[in-house]
């Protein structure tokens, strides 16, 4: 029987990249978005892209910083596909400011969906794959959250938080045969990084040894390794994609 895999936010960016790259891989493909103008957006796009590549791939809706609707999307993952043997924990969001101008409000949202919307995703597929005894997790993280990044507070704080919760759901779920890792991308380019200033980019580009920015399949290929049964024996480990960013040196 063909493997599933749950991306949340997948509808643009890295999402829709890893989207299909696990349909390459065979995987059949949940494709979360937040609402219905993202389906239209690109969802149905990505699904179909997906369903192109022989594999079978639907649509699911739910904000995943709701807890309630998190569980109602897993439970009709699961009723449509069987399983989920893979989860990808991709949908984030950033409202960057400096510490001392940062408002509650900057904060919160933040917080709520990259770090309680992560956890609400491993509370409930996590129930469901121990059930399984078996799957991946991979959570993005950033290096943001792995090193720090002057004006991302809330961000940073909550990408620090994904990895904390990697290392315990790796600890807590491993001996059911479950894996979850992080990856900490650099700089990549999307929908979310084309908003920030050319001067900005610049200046990035110039600390990443490689001499260029991340594209999404950078990141892309690299879930798809750490869902694969070559990374069976990696677990809790974070992998930093960013290019040799010098960030921590
Ligand atoms: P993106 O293009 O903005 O995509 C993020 C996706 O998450 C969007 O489809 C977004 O939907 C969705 N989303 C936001 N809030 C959601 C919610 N509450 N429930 C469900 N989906 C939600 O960003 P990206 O650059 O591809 O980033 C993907 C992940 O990589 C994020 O976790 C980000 O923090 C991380 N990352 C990115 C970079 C980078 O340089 N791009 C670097 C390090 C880490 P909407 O379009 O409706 O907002």
């Amino acid at each position: 029987m063909a493997k599933t895999a749950l991306i949340t936010g997948a509808s643009q960016g890295i999402g829709a990249c890893i989207a299909k790259t696990l349909a390459a891989d065979g995987f059949n493909i949940a494709i979360n978005c937040y609402s219905e103008r993202e389906v239209e957006n690109g969802g149905e796009a990505v699904a179909a892209a997906c369903r192109e590549l022989g594999v079978e791939a639907e649509c699911f809706i739910a904000d995943v910083s709701d807890f309630a609707a998190s569980e109602k999307m897993v439970k009709a993952v699961k009723e449509r596909f069987g399983s989920i043997d893979a989860l990808v924990n991709n949908a984030g969001i950033t409202k960057d400011g400096l510490l001392v101008r940062m408002s509650e409000d900057q904060f919160d949202a933040v917080i709520n969906v990259n770090l309680k919307g992560t956890f609400n995703m491993l509370r409930h597929v996590g129930a469901v794959m121990m059930r399984q005894r078996s799957g991946h997790i991979v959570n993005i993280s950033s290096v943001a959250g792995a090193f720090g990044n002057a004006g991302q507070i809330n961000y940073s704080a909550s990408k620090a938080g994904v990895i904390g919760m990697t290392k315990t759901t790796a600890k807590e779920l491993g001996p059911r045969g479950i894996t979850c890792n992080a990856i900490a991308p650099g700089f990549v380019r999307t929908p979310m990084t084309d908003v920030l200033k050319d001067e900005y980019k610049a200046e990035i580009l110039k600390q990443i040894s490689l001499g260029r920015l991340g594209e999404p399949e950078d990141i892309a290929n690299a879930v798809s390794f750490l869902v694969s049964d070559k990374a069976a024996y990696i677990t809790g480990q974070v992998l930093v994609v960013s290019g040799g960013m010098p960030m921590g040196i």
